[in-house]
C-alpha cells in the first residue's frame, strides 16, 4: 500500500507496515505496540493534511479507522476516526448549531484538534470540549479540557509540530438551536444576502458553504482534479511589518503581528490560478480555482509537488521578503 492511495493528494511512496485500528482499544494498542518494539511510527486519519515522500515511510503507519459516535444533549462524543463532516451533519439532525460553517472539509474528527480546522471565521476549537489522549511519552491515557489543548494564533495546538500525542476520541459541545452562529465570514454573508454578525438557518449555513467550497475545489472530490490537494497549502503568514508591496494586502490583527493573505502574495507575485501546467513536468499546478491550493492533476508525483511549492515559494519570498510555511505536514520531503 501507497500513500498515493491513502492522501487526498494522492501522491507519496510505500508504507513498510500499515496497521488498521477500527476500535479505540486496538489503535492504543497499536500505538503503544510500535513504540514498545522501537519502531517509527506515523498515525493517519483521513490523509488530507498530509504530504509524503515518494521514498514513502519505513516504520508503522497505524490508520485510524475508529467509528464510535454517540450523541448525549448537546455534545457529541467522536471516535477520533470518524469523518469531521458526519460531527457536522449529525449536529444539525439533532438540531445543533455551530459547526454549520464548518462543513464539508475532508478529513477526521481526530484530525480536527492537531491543526485547529478551521474556515469562514470560525475554528473546531470553539466547540471541542475535552479530548482523550495517549501520550507515547508517558504511555498513559489522559483526559484534556479545552485549556489544556494549547489552541492559540496560526493554527496552533499541543498536538501540532509533535508525534507525542495520539487523540483518541473529541466531544464537541454546540449550542441547541436551529439558527446558525452569528455568520463572520464577508464571502458567507454575501452568499447568504445577510450582514456580518446575523444567524440563519443552520442547514442554510451548511448548504452555502458547501457551494463556496465546491466552487473553490476545496470539497474533497475523487471526480474534481482541482481537490486531489491538501487544502490551503501554505499558512497565512503573520508579519510585524507590511512590506510596502503588500500594502494593499488584506491585513486582519493577530496577537501575534498582522496577518496577511497568503493567497493574495501568491497571486501578487505573479502565481495565477492553473500556474504550473509549464513548469517541471506539468503535472502538479495551483488549483484553476484557487491559489493557495497545490493539486496533482493525475500523475504527480511527491517531488513534483515539493518543486512547485517551492517554487511558489520562492517566488513570494524574492518579491516580499516573506517565507511561506507550510500548512500540511511533510513526511520524509521537504521544500527549498
Ligand atoms: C480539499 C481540502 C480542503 C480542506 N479545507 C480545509 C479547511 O477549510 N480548513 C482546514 O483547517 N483544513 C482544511 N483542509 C486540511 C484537512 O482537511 C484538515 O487538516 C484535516 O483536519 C486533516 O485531518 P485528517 O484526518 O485527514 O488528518 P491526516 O491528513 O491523516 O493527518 C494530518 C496530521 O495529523 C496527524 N493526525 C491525524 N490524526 C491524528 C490523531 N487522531 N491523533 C494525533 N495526530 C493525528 C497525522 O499524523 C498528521 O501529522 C483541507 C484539505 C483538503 C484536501
Amino acid at each position: 500500500m501507497c500513500f498515493r492511495d491513502l492522501t487526498t493528494i494522492r501522491v507519496g511512496g510505500p508504507i513498510r507496515t500499515l496497521v488498521t485500528a477500527t476500535t479505540s482499544a486496538e489503535l492504543v494498542r497499536a500505538v503503544r505496540e510500535a513504540d514498545a518494539a522501537g519502531t517509527p511510527m506515523l498515525l493517519l486519519g483521513g490523509g488530507s493534511n498530509l504530504l509524503v515522500g515518494d521514498e514513502g515511510f519505513d516504520g508503522t503507519v497505524v490508520r485510524i479507522a475508529t467509528t464510535g459516535l454517540e450523541v448525549h444533549d448537546t455534545r457529541i462524543r467522536v471516535d477520533a476516526g470518524v469523518e469531521w463532516d458526519l460531527v457536522v451533519r449529525t449536529a444539525l439532525d439533532h438540531g445543533l448549531a455551530g459547526p454549520e460553517a464548518l462543513s464539508g472539509i475532508p478529513g477526521t474528527a481526530g484530525g480536527t484538534p492537531v491543526q485547529d480546522v478551521g474556515a469562514y471565521g470560525t475554528s473546531t476549537s470553539e466547540w471541542l470540549e475535552t479530548v482523550t489522549i495517549l501520550d507515547r511519552q508517558t504511555g498513559e491515557v489522559e483526559v484534556w479540557d479545552n485549556a489544556r489543548c494549547g489552541f492559540g494564533s496560526h493554527r496552533s495546538s499541543a498536538f501540532k509540530y509533535t508525534d507525542r500525542y495520539v487523540v483518541v476520541d473529541v466531544t464537541f459541545r454546540f449550542q441547541r438551536s436551529e439558527m446558525s452562529a452569528p455568520v463572520r465570514y464577508a464571502a458567507l454573508a454575501e452568499r447568504l444576502g445577510v450582514r456580518i454578525g446575523d444567524s440563519v438557518s443552520a442547514r442554510e449555513v451548511r448548504d452555502a458553504v458547501v457551494a463556496l467550497r465546491t466552487d473553490r475545489g476545496m470539497v474533497w472530490d475523487v471526480a474534481v482534479q482541482d481537490s486531489w490537494s491538501v487544502g490551503s497549502f501554505f499558512l497565512n503568514p503573520i508579519v510585524e511589518s507590511v512590506p510596502t508591496d503588500a500594502l494593499g494586502s488584506p491585513q486582519f490583527t493577530d496577537p501575534k503581528g498582522i496577518k496577511l493573505s497568503a493567497a493574495w502574495l501568491i497571486e501578487h507575485a505573479g502565481f495565477h490560478r492553473g500556474y504550473g501546467a509549464h513548469f517541471g513536468r506539468g503535472t502538479a499546478t495551483l488549483s484553476t480555482r484557487h491559489v493557495l491550493a497545490i493539486t496533482n492533476r493525475g500523475d504527480a508525483t511527491a517531488a513534483d509537488v515539493v518543486a512547485l511549492a517551492s517554487h511558489v515559494r520562492a517566488g513570494v519570498r524574492e518579491k516580499y521578503g516573506i517565507t511561506l510555511t507550510p500548512e500540511c505536514r511533510l513526511v520524509n520531503c521537504s521544500l527549498d
